[in-house]
């Protein structure tokens, strides 16, 4: 380990003021998922923050902290699945609770049958297997509860096949399916399963899409959704919800 990993390994175990609800962000360097950090922690969640980047969490952290609210940081790659059981369980042992599990982390891969067969694979463990594996780590924690919240974040591309996607396609269609699969599964457990599906988001992920930001889903348009979401009565679950871009309607 650097020792910069080291350093933030170190303050990522650094006990903080434990607030009433605890979320975990995965993906929250940068991006939609810091958004949505910064946003839950200022509705009152402890928020465990994770992503590769120790730095970037850091300052996520610190614009957290400086706000009253209380964050960890978790640097972790999740392709890396075997460390995700941990990281779950070291929050569970310091907050004693996840209320929320906001699995984000991503990234965009292009391209479908020219990408090399790892690509592929690479896209696969990073958008639906570290998932999966947070699903596992989290849902028996939530069952013991009696109650939780997943939010999945796939992509418009997990419901439409766009030309030039494929492996990115594959991976969120396959996110899809899973979060499906769980809506069905918890909802009557009392865990709540929502997968939510953009179009372009202006994040740096969104980059290529040549489209200007302001023809963009904003990373504030998602986390009001989140908070409309979370507002609802308990009874009511939402297994989809789909955005799209005005200008790219299909
Ligand atoms: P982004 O700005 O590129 O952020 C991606 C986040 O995922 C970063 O925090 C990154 O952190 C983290 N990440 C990537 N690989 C990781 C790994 N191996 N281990 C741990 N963390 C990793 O993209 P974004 O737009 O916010 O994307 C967030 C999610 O939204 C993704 O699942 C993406 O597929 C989905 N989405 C995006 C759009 C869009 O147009 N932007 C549309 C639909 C869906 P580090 O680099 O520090 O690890």
């Amino acid at each position: 380990m650097s020792v910069g990993r080291r350093r933030w390994a170190v303050q990522g175990y650094r006990r903080q003021s434990v607030k009433d609800k605890v979320a975990i962000v995965t993906g929250a360097s940068r991006g939609i998922g810091r958004t949505m950090a910064i946003g839950l922690a200022e509705d009152g969640f402890s928020v465990a923050l994770i992503a590769r980047s120790g730095d970037a969490l850091a300052e996520v952290a610190g614009a957290i902290e400086r706000a009253g609210g209380a964050a960890r940081v978790i640097p972790l790659d999740v392709s890396r699945h075997e460390g995700i059981q941990r990281a779950v369980s070291s929050v569970q042992d310091e907050f004693g609770r996840i209320d929320l599990l906001f699995n984000n982390a991503g990234i965009g891969t292009g391209g479908s049958l020219e990408v090399p067969v790892e690509e592929f694979e690479r896209t696969l463990s990073v958008n639906l297997t570290a998932a999966f594996c947070f699903l596992q780590a989290v849902v028996p924690i939530m069952k013991e509860q009696g109650h939780g919240t997943v939010i999945n974040v796939a992509s418009l591309a997990g419901k439409v096949g766009f030309a030039g996607y494929g492996a990115y396609g594959a991976s969120k269609f396959g996110l899809v399916g899973l979060g499906e699969s769980l809506f069905r599964e918890l909802s009557p457990a009392g865990i709540k399963v929502m997968t939510l599906c953009p179009s372009w988001v202006d994040t740096d992920m969104a980059r290529l899409s040549g489209l200007p930001p302001q023809e963009m889903i904003q990373t504030e348009d998602l986390l009001k959704t989140v908070r409309w979401f979370l507002s609802l009565s308990p009874a009511a679950c939402v297994r989809e919800l789909m955005i799209e871009c005005r200008s790219e309607i299909y």
